[in-house]
């Protein structure tokens, strides 16, 4: 287990046990609680290899699926006090802009832990290159996800390539590819737009690339299931 994880695991119970211990000072307890739930190994994320930060990443999701966060134990005042001057997160996504997809939820994931970009059909642009880029140059993260997920309304636009209002074409020409790739199939397109665009990501970021050519980081896509909550990462062909 990563040591950030044991840390989230060790806080939960002694913050589980010291509410159940305490009775009627239930509220000093838990700040005790707190500070403890605070990792000190926070500022040694960075530290995670960029097997150790996936691996993070998928267990705060098995987490989220079997309904037993652990991030919300963490008092956030005192994480919020301690990443006023830095952050240092483990990992970044590149996600869907769609409410059903709160990035730090489902990986169980609190302050300062996940540096998250989101838009629409989770496609690269050169504004979510630069993010991305300066997750990984400046912040020294371990792993990057591109996340899409099960009924992407932006995917599904694409395929049927309708006549939308405003400017929400303008997502379409980044989605063809995969819609292309998809033979007609919904879900196939949606799997295959998070695989282009880490692709996409591995390739035309040279930031990224390089990063991941000298082993510092980890470029992988998935697929978030709305129904089950789960992340499943996609092969690489
Ligand atoms: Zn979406």
């Amino acid at each position: 287990m990563p040591d950030n994880a044991r840390v989230h695991t060790e806080s939960g119970r002694r913050h589980f046990l010291q509410n159940v211990l305490s009775g009627a000072v239930i509220g000093v307890a838990a700040q005790a609680g707190f500070e403890f739930a605070v990792p000190e190994k926070l500022s040694a994320q960075t530290n995670l290899t960029p097997d150790a930060a996936l691996q993070e990443l998928l267990a705060g999701n098995q987490r989220f699926a079997a309904n037993q966060l652990t991030s919300i134990e963490h008092d956030l005042s005192i994480l919020k006090e301690r990443t006023v001057d830095k952050q240092e997160p483990f990992a970044e996504v590149l996600s869907c802009a769609d409410s059903r997809v709160p990035v730090e939820l489902i990986f169980d994931q609190t302050i300062g832990h996940i540096f998250v970009t989101r838009v629409a059909g989770n496609i690269v642009t050169p504004e979510i290159i630069a993010s991305l880029e300066y997750g990984v140059a400046v912040l020294g993260v371990k792993a990057l996800v591109v996340l899409g997920h099960g009924g992407c309304g932006a995917v599904k636009a694409a395929m049927k390539a309708d006549a939308v209002p405003g400017q929400i074409s303008t997502l379409y020409p980044a989605l063809r590819q995969a819609v292309e790739k998809s033979g007609g199939s919904f879900d196939k397109a949606i799997e295959a737009n998070a695989k282009i665009q880490a692709e996409l990501l591995r390739t035309s970021s040279t930031v990224i690339r390089d990063a991941v050519k000298g082993g510092k980081l980890k470029v992988e896509a998935g697929v978030y299931d709305l129904a089950t909550g789960k992340v499943t990462l996609s092969q690489r062909e």
